[in-house]
């Protein structure tokens, strides 16, 4: 258990602080909510030692003990989930019920992977006149988990949680923007009783620098990220001739199709949570909408209403449901992609400005519906990652899917409607990873998650998941 305010580095089972560190601020009021270790190689070379070191005991470890650790982690967070919402909602800035959501679901992922680490099955395959085969699946070893800030909780604790349970030990490294967070799920993932070196914990101001040193070394065996296009494309770069699994969860820029026999309330619903859950800061968020001409004025009208009703303001105040964006540079892009589509022609119909508040000096945006949006504008390719949805009409089919598919993403796509033959056919055209038919929040343990083109490559969760930190070996047996 870290002693220090600024102990967040755990390695080799002791937790620690480096002789810097940096703050950590709340994104809605700027105020310093405190300080995280900034760790540099160093420290990285130290976790990996140490991870390399605890390999092979923690692949030898039974699946059930394993899972044990696994579940009781589970058991832990949900003991401790007001407690631990609240921090990871003054830290990112998101609405608490978000915050208390996305921590159980952190419960159920670490429960799924219990669970599924027992059953990573392997295969016999017939005899041949030598003898039968055997597929078998082994840890990869020693695994980098790098997490972003926009799930603190949940994208770290599902790398964390399947790589342990496929037998793997863990270097996690979290988002310089959400430590805090980080760091009080692994103290309880910790606190099951992990042997030392089977989970360590790097945080870092210089994550180009830490990540360069662990990937220069051959033991690392496993790189799983999630974070931006850009950061994991050159996290493929820098692989040089060490070929490792490399698995990405990177960029989106998801179409939300609305059929003209859809649920109309239901659709308006669905693609305003899609939009802006966690202020649009999703990497599987609906970024466009595509919507049937003729029921086109009928759906915006109930979309207006309903994001004319979100309330904008600190996370942790009553009936939030919008709160602030990350950092200022989250907020000029989103500043620059609302000015281009409006110069461009596109017509605001909710909100189109940042959002302000004299107590609250924090990164805001008001919930923004753009009509009369274009291929040629910015936020018809580019991800927002931010509270604005675009709005374009389709007529045929043919004409939704192609508008769906003009982009290098290939992450998360929506489609509301209820005649499931067209449904089957539009989702079989759609070159995305995860789909959400009527339902705004696809991502469940239960199901892979994961996307194709530059969204990325392999997949979380699902049996899939533990796929992901597993080896195959074929044996020929020959008697
Ligand atoms: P975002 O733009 O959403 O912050 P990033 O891709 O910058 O996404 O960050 C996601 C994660 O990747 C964070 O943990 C961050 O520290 C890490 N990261 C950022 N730059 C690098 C880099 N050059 N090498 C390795 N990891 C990086």
């Amino acid at each position: 258990m870290p002693d220090t305010a600024a102990a967040t580095l755990l390695i080799d089972g002791r937790w620690q602080s480096a002789p810097a560190t940096f703050d950590v601020v709340d994104p809605a009021s700027l105020a310093v909510l405190g300080q995280a270790a900034d760790a540099g190689p160093e420290q990285a070379r130290d976790a990996l030692a140490a991870a390399a070191r605890a390999a092979r005991g923690w692949a030898d470890t039974d699946p059930e003990t394993r899972s044990g650790h696994l579940r009781a982690a589970a058991a832990g967070i949900r003991a401790r989930q007001g407690e631990l919402a609240a921090l990871l909602s003054r830290e990112n800035g998101k609405p608490l019920a978000e915050a208390n959501g996305e921590l159980a679901g952190a419960a159920r992922m670490l429960e799924w992977a219990a669970e599924e680490g027992r059953r990573a099955y392997g295969r016999v395959t017939p005899a041949n006149a030598a003898g039968p085969g055997l597929v078998l699946r082994a840890p990869v070893g020693p695994v980098l988990a790098i997490t972003p800030w926009n799930f603190p909780a949940s994208m770290l604790i599902r790398k964390v949680g399947l790589a342990l349970a496929a037998g793997c030990p863990v270097i996690a490294k979290p988002a310089e923007q959400t430590p805090l967070i980080a760091t009080a799920l692994l103290e309880i993932v910790q606190d099951t009783g992990l042997p030392n070196g089977v989970l360590q914990s790097l945080t870092t101001t210089r994550p180009a620098e830490l990540v360069g040193a662990l990937l220069a070394d051959r033991r690392l065996r496993k790189v799983s990220f999630t974070g931006s296009t850009e950061v994991g494309l050159g996290l493929l770069r820098q692989t040089g001739d060490i070929l490792r699994r490399t698995s990405l969860e990177m960029g989106g820029h998801s179409p939300a199709i609305v059929f003209e026999d859809a649920d109309l309330e239901a659709a308006a619903a669905g693609v305003v949570t899609g939009k802006f859950f966690n202020a649009g800061q999703s990497c599987t968020a609906v970024n466009r909408l595509y919507v049937h001409e003729s029921v086109r004025d009928d759906l915006l009208s109930l979309i207006e209403k309903k994001t004319a009703a979100l309330k904008v303001g600190r996370g942790d105040a009553e009936d939030t449901n919008i709160g602030p964006l990350i950092d200022e540079a989250g907020l000029a892009k989103v500043e620059n992609q609302v000015a281009d589509a409006v110069g461009k022609g596109a017509r605001v119909l909710v909100g189109g400005n940042r959002w302000t508040d004299s107590a609250l000096p924090g990164h805001f945006f008001e919930p923004t519906v753009l009509a009369d949006v274009t291929p040629d504008m910015l936020i018809s390719h580019e991800e927002t990652f931010g509270p604005v949805l675009a709005v374009a009409t389709f007529r045929t089919d043919d004409e939704a899917v192609e508008l769906a598919n003009a982009t290098d993403y290939g992450l998360a796509a929506y489609v509301f409607g209820t005649d499931l033959r067209r449904i089957w056919r539009t989702l079989d055209r759609l070159d995305f990873g995860v789909f959400g038919v009527n339902d705004p929040a696809p991502v469940r343990p239960e199901l892979p998650f994961g996307g194709q083109k530059n969204s990325g490559q392999e997949r979380e969760g699902g049996a899939e998941g533990i796929d992901a930190y597993t080896e195959t070996k074929a044996v020929a047996l020959r008697f």
